[in-house]
Parts: C-alpha cells; sequence; structure tokens
C-alpha cells in the first residue's frame, strides 16, 4: 500500500497557510493545570511544554487521566486550577470554537449526511471561506489522506480506514497550528493501525503543526512521538524522547509499562561511582547504573531490557563492565521474529529475547549463561 508521501504534494502553502509568524507557531504550556472529580484529583497539577512543531503523545494506562488533559486544552473541560497557553497567551477565556484547533478522535464519526468532500469543506464553511478556496483547500486535504477519488461518497461507503482519514482531512483542513487526536486509531485493526501510523505522522512532519496524541500503546506512542509525557494517576511521570523513556525509565512503573522489562528485586549493598552493587535473595550479586543517589540497604529493582541480554552456553571471563550470571531455562516462549526464554537464575527469572536468526534453540532445562553490560542496567527503587 502506497503512503501519503507519494500522493502529489500538499504542503502547509498549497493549503493556503498564511507563512507562520512569530505569533502562530503552536507552542502549548501546561502550568499546574489539575482537574477534580468528585474527591479523585484526576490531573493532578500537570505541567508540560509542548514545542512547536511537536508531535507529543500522553501514554498510560486507562483512567490515567490522558483525555482529561486533552479535553483541558480542547476547552472541553473546564481548568480547576492552573493555566495553559497557546504561544505565551492565556487561553482560559476562548471558547472550544475559538481554540481553532483540529481534532479527531476515536469515534469522532464523520457527518453521515454528507458527503465526503461536503465533511471537509464543513471546517471550511464555517469559516466563510467561499467558492474555488474551498474546492482547492479540499482537494489537497483529500489528497492528503489519499481520498481524492472518494469525494462524492457517504461515511457508509468507506471501510474504518478511510472514515478515519476524511476525520483527519476535516481536521487539518484549515491549517490549524494545534491539532489534538484522542485514540485516533482505537478501533482499527492492527495492520491499519500501523500504517495510518505512518501517514499521520508523514502529514503532521509535511505541515509542521503541532500534534497533542492521546493513546495507550505503547508502540503507536513510540513510533509517532518526538517526545511522550507518561501519565499516571493524573500526573506525569516522565517527558522525552522514546529512546530514552524506553532506555531510561525513572521508575518500576514506567520500565514494566513501556515494553517488556526484567526487573529483579534486590537490596542494594553499595553506590560506588554511580555503580550501584545489588544482592539478589538467591546470592547473586549484580551491578547497574544508579540515576541518583541511594542508600545502602535501600529494596531496589535492577531494571535491563530482555534484548540487551546475551545468551551462551558457557560463561565467559569476569569482566568489569559486564554482569554475568549462570541459569538454566525454565521456558521458552516462540514468538515468531523473537525467542523469549525465562532463564531461572539462583531463583530469580530472568527473561532473555533473542532474534530468531537461526542459531540454535535453546530448550527447557538448558544450562546457559547470561551477560549483559552494566551500562544497560538501572537501579530503581522499589
Ligand atoms: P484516560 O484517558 O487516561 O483513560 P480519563 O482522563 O478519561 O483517563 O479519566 C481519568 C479519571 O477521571 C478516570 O478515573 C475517570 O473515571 C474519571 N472521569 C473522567 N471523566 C469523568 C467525568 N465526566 N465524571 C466523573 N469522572 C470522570
Amino acid at each position: 500500500m502506497s503512503r501519503v508521501s507519494d500522493a502529489p504534494a500538499a504542503s502547509r502553502e498549497t493549503l493556503g497557510a498564511e507563512p507562520d509568524g512569530a505569533d502562530a507557531r503552536g507552542a502549548i504550556s501546561l502550568r499546574r493545570i489539575t482537574k477534580r472529580y468528585g474527591d479523585e484529583r484526576v490531573v493532578d497539577a500537570v505541567s508540560l511544554e509542548i514545542r512547536p512543531g511537536e508531535f507529543f503523545s500522553l501514554l498510560g494506562p486507562s483512567g490515567s487521566g490522558k483525555t482529561t488533559t486533552l479535553m483541558m486544552i480542547a476547552g472541553f473541560a473546564d481548568l480547576e486550577e492552573g493555566q495553559i497557553l497557546i504561544d505565551g497567551t492565556d487561553i482560559a477565556a476562548e471558547p472550544p470554537q475559538r481554540r481553532g484547533f483540529g481534532m479527531v478522535f476515536q469515534n469522532y464519526a464523520i457527518f453521515p449526511h454528507l458527503n465526503v468532500f461536503e465533511n471537509v469543506a464543513f471546517p471550511l464553511r464555517a469559516r466563510r471561506v467561499t467558492g474555488l478556496e474551498i474546492e482547492r483547500r479540499v482537494r489537497d486535504a483529500l489528497a492528503l489522506v489519499r481520498l481524492e477519488r472518494f469525494g462524492e461518497r457517504f461515511a457508509r461507503q468507506l471501510s474504518g480506514g478511510q472514515q478515519q482519514r476524511v476525520a483527519i482531512a476535516r481536521a487539518i483542513v484549515f491549517q490549524p497550528k494545534v491539532v489534538l487526536m484522542d485514540e485516533p486509531l482505537g478501533a482499527l485493526d492492527k495492520n491499519l493501525r500501523y500504517e495510518m501510523q505512518v501517514e499521520i505522522k508523514d502529514i503532521q512532519r509535511r505541515l509542521g503543526m503541532t500534534v497533542v496524541y492521546v493513546t495507550h500503546d505503547q508502540e503507536e506512542a513510540m513510533n509517532m512521538s518526538d517526545r511522550i509525557g507518561i501519565m499516571n494517576h493524573g500526573r506525569v511521570d516522565q517527558v522525552g524522547p522514546p529512546t530514552q523513556i524506553y532506555e531510561r525509565p525513572v521508575s518500576t512503573f514506567i520500565a514494566r509499562f513501556l515494553g517488556e522489562a526484567n526487573l529483579l528485586s534486590g537490596e542494594l549493598r553499595e553506590v560506588c561511582d554511580g555503580v550501584a552493587t545489588i544482592a539478589l535473595p538467591g546470592g547473586v550479586t549484580l551491578r547497574a547504573v544508579a540515576p541518583k543517589p541511594l542508600a545502602a540497604g535501600t529494596p531496589v529493582s535492577l531494571f535491563v531490557r530482555p534484548e540487551r541480554i546475551a545468551l551462551a552456553e558457557t560463561a565467559g571471563p569476569p569482566a568489569s563492565a559486564l554482569n554475568r550470571a549462570a541459569g538454566r531455562i525454565r521456558r521458552m516462549s516462540f514468538l515468531g521474529n523473537i525467542l523469549r526464554y525465562v532463564v531461572d537464575v539462583s531463583g530469580a527469572e530472568i527473561t532473555v529475547d533473542v532474534q530468531n536468526a537461526g542459531s540454535r534453540r535453546l530448550a527447557e532445562g538448558d544450562a546457559v549463561a547470561l551477560a549483559w553490560a552494566v551500562a544497560d542496567s538501572l537501579a530503581l527503587e522499589g
């Protein structure tokens, strides 16, 4: 399936945008925004600086406050405390329709009584754009989502993915500097989701718009985002580029939430030059980077991603930069591209992912040696 990048070039200019002025960049500042429902602070003093042209995802489990945060930016939920600034201007007094944001929601069905063309033309007509200008802008927006030839169709004549593309075209046709998306691909199947992720990201780059994107799908967030904010209980626990959050999670919650992680519980023995020595209950001692000062005796978890661990049948020589451990295969899961081994190391279970690239498969009960870089390990509290 071809991508939007193969479509006739439509850019910010051909869609009729004004050249970006210093006052029209789409920078979003959230300053300690707070929302309660009953006694619960569902959004709890959240502060974020989202840059112009950035693809920013709010990622977190269900109920963590992502949608409420987005609705506060959109103007559909009131702030109890805090401020929202767009390009430095407080927008508290602006009702949703005056904020000028494009919006795409999971179930934001396109208008069934209007054809595709009129659906996309709708925000332009509301802004009193007329005649040929409408023709041109709708045509360009439909080209961007690869629906040039679908203008006459109605919602019932479109697949789910096509309907969602119409919703995206409608959200961008008036050249908003900010587009808010809430689980826009939630209703689509896995393959189509991936294609649409690539398409949305491509459109966002080409138009240079700021996107705030809500999802609970970690792969989706990693694939699309410049930065991700991880939400948990109404707070943003960590903000950073996907690689940073994946490789340097600040808590066991985030380590577990984003991808597969080993979190081996133990006790901190000492920290020396930023390297923690951790004793596991079974007697094995391992080392890990200590991102912050911790006192000896603190319960910690050693974090390491399964794909960072190498498996061998015999242990190599000791090396100062490596953790080494001996164990026995307890389980093997065949995941297609990956073989996932669970290895028993003196009572601790360590998961190791190996590319299914033709190497010999190990079986349950086989003795193995594990090795991984101390630099790939983190000592996380708890
Ligand atoms: P998420 O998008 O991360 O799944 P939400 O922002 O939708 O989370 O919800 C956060 C919390 O706020 C949840 O506990 C939810 O039940 C509660 N909540 C959301 N909207 C309302 C509402 N209109 N009235 C009462 N509680 C709400």
